[in-house]
């Protein structure tokens, strides 16, 4: 293999920059040329591809977003598409593609593989950490830090004022975030998309720790629970219980920028030199994926028929802890 390329698609996260230094100096050291495409599919189909050396990269692996941008592509989605994207490869002679993404782009990649026969790798960058496969995903770290830090100071205020805060975090389709951050951040209660929403519960909550002496609780809300947004679950409290004077703070996408943590970018730079090693052993159809801080392939096919979940038993340790 003598030129490969990479891009990031689908939503963006802190670390991508981190994973593209990586892949981009990994050919270069093994005498590989190395292409990167902007905006994702939309990029390949429309010729959006240039050549990048070793001062590419520089300065960018304490950058979050990505410097290829990311798009969201329909046309690639259709057969037609992917034919014009795979022209674009052959016109320009590249043999391998890494792509940095979520499911949807390995869905993508896996069918442009397939119609192809391009060996493509991904590298899983997403905030949510819910990729099947994959303990961490490049972004959730530093996506979990932000709304850990927005707790803390959220508890000040609250502390000042003896108020209650109902957090809004990230998590359309999973309570990773919200978990995680809600126990870093000494939350009251965490409400979760996999968990049904109980105002009664909630409510009774609130009463316990308020007869417990405190006088101001968080409350984390991850955006895709059925009890709806942080304002919708502090107007159904405010209607069946004493607490009608909380506040509202929903994070939303503070979470997505900003300077990647440590984690990520040791995590994005590893990933980043297995999968182009991967592609250059002829690995091809495959995410690169943390398991027990080894990181190992794993089918694209496991990033969509599974989803990496986090253990229940974490709500039980947060209502341990809040007493
Ligand atoms: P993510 O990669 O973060 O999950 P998306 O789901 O938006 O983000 O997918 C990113 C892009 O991948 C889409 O805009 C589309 O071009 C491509 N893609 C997603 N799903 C498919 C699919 N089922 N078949 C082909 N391409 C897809």
């Amino acid at each position: 293999m003598k030129r490969i390329a990479v891009l990031t698609s689908g939503g963006d996260a802190p670390g991508m920059n981190a994973a593209i230094r990586a892949v981009v100096r990994t050919a270069i050291a093994h005498q590989v040329e190395i292409y990167g495409i902007e905006r994702g599919y939309q990029g390949l189909i429309d010729g959006a591809i240039i050549p990048m050396d070793a001062r590419s990269v520089s300065g960018i692996i304490h950058h979050g977003g990505t410097i290829l941008r990311t798009a969201r592509c329909d046309a690639f989605r259709e057969e037609s598409g992917r034919e014009q994207a795979t022209r674009m490869l052959a016109t320009h002679g590249i043999e391998g593609l890494v792509v940095i993404g979520g499911d949807g782009s390995y869905r993508g990649a896996h069918d442009l593989w397939k119609h192809s026969g391009i060996p493509c790798v991904g590298i899983p960058g997403t905030i949510d950490n819910d990729i099947g496969g994959t303990q961490y995903t490049i972004g959730f770290d530093t996506a979990l830090n932000v709304a850990m830090e927005a707790i803390d100071r959220l508890r000040d205020t609250a502390a000042a004022h003896d108020r209650t805060f109902f957090v809004e975090v990230m998590g359309r389709h999973n309570g990773y975030i919200g978990m995680c951050s809600g126990l870093a951040g000494g939350a009251e209660e965490v409400l979760v998309p996999e968990k049904a929403f109980d105002a009664h519960a909630l409510v009774e909550t609130l009463r316990t720790g308020a007869a417990r002496g405190k006088t101001s609780m968080i409350i984390v809300v991850a955006e895709g629970g059925d009890g709806g947004s942080a304002y919708d679950v502090a107007a159904k409290v405010a209607e069946l219980s004493e607490f009608k004077d909380s506040r509202v703070a929903v994070i939303g996408h503070l979470q997505r920028g900003g300077t990647p943590t440590a984690f990520d970018r040791i995590l994005a730079s590893r990933m980043g030199v297995v999968a182009v090693k991967s592609l250059l052993d002829g690995a091809s159809g495959v995410m690169i994926a943390s398991e027990n801080n080894v990181m190992v392939q794993r089918p694209f096919e496991e990033t969509w028929t599974s989803r990496n979940l986090f253990d229940p038993d974490m709500l039980q340790v947060i209502h341990t802890l809040g007493v």
